[in-house]
C-alpha cells in the first residue's frame, strides 16, 4: 500500500486534535506542521473563512510541495451581527486568549436576552496539492446559542459558552466524541472525505480495508 501523506495545515493544537481523530480512520499518512521546522507562519489577511482556508492551503502545499489541508473556522453570533466571525481568535485584541475572547463575549451579549443569543460556527475546509492547486473546498456550520456563564472544560475557544440546543449542553461539557460528529469542523471534514479518497486513489494510494 502506498501511503498518502497529507499535512494538516493549521499551527492551533486543539483544531489538529480534531481534525487527526476525523481523518485518521482513512488511514492516510498525517502530518502537521511540526513535522516542517521550515513551514510559513500563513498570515490571515482574507475577509472571509474561505479566503483565509485557501491562503493557509495554498501558500503552505507550495511552500512545503505537499498536499496541505487548510482550516479556516469561527464564531458567529447574531446579536453582534455576525462577529466576531474571521476575527474569532482576535476577538479580545492582539493577545487575545480563548479565556480573554469568551469574557469579551460574555460582556458584548450581557443585556442580550436568551432568545436573541443565538449563534452559529462555521469550517471552511481547502484542500490544496503539491503544486499550490486548490482541489477541493467546502464549508458548514453548527448551529447554537451563547450561555451566560462557561460550562464545562472539554474542547477550546468559545465551546464552554456555545450550547448545542437539542442537548442544552455546551461543547464544553459534551465532550470531544459529541463535538466530534456535530461541529462545524465534523460536518466540513465529512463534506471533504469522498472528494479526499478519490484525489488519494489518483495518487495510487490504496483504502484501508474496513475503514
Ligand atoms: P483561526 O485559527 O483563524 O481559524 O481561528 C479560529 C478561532 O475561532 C479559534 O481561536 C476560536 O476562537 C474559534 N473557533 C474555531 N473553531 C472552534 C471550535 O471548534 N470551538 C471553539 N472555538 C472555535
Amino acid at each position: 500500500m502506498k501511503a498518502f501523506a497529507l499535512v494538516l495545515g493549521t499551527h492551533n493544537s486543539s483544531k489538529k486534535k480534531e481534525l487527526v481523530r476525523l481523518l485518521a480512520p482513512l488511514g492516510f499518512t498525517l502530518l502537521t506542521l511540526e513535522d516542517f521546522p521550515n513551514a510559513l507562519q500563513v498570515e490571515e489577511t482574507g475577509t472571509t473563512f474561505a479566503e483565509n482556508a485557501t491562503l493557509k492551503a495554498v501558500q503552505q502545499a507550495k511552500h512545503l510541495r505537499h498536499w496541505v489541508l487548510g482550516e479556516d473556522s469561527g464564531l458567529a453570533v447574531d446579536a453582534l451581527g455576525g462577529g466576531p466571525g474571521v476575527n474569532s481568535a482576535r476577538f479580545a485584541g492582539p493577545n487575545a486568549t480563548d479565556e480573554k475572547n469568551n469574557d469579551v463575549l460574555l460582556e458584548k451579549l450581557s443585556s442580550v436576552p436568551p432568545e436573541e443569543r443565538t449563534a452559529y460556527y462555521t469550517c471552511h475546509a481547502t484542500l490544496a496539492d503539491p503544486l499550490g492547486t486548490v482541489r477541493f473546498d467546502c464549508e458548514d456550520r453548527c448551529s447554537g446559542r451563547i450561555r451566560f456563564e462557561r460550562a464545562g472544560k472539554a474542547g477550546f475557544g468559545y465551546d464552554p459558552l456555545f450550547e448545542i440546543p437539542e442537548y442544552h449542553l455546551t461543547f464544553g461539557e459534551l465532550g470531544d466524541a459529541v463535538k466530534a460528529i456535530l461541529s462545524h469542523r465534523a460536518r466540513a471534514i465529512r463534506r471533504l472525505i469522498p472528494a479526499l479518497i478519490q484525489l488519494a486513489q489518483a495518487e495510487h494510494w490504496q483504502p484501508v480495508r474496513n475503514c
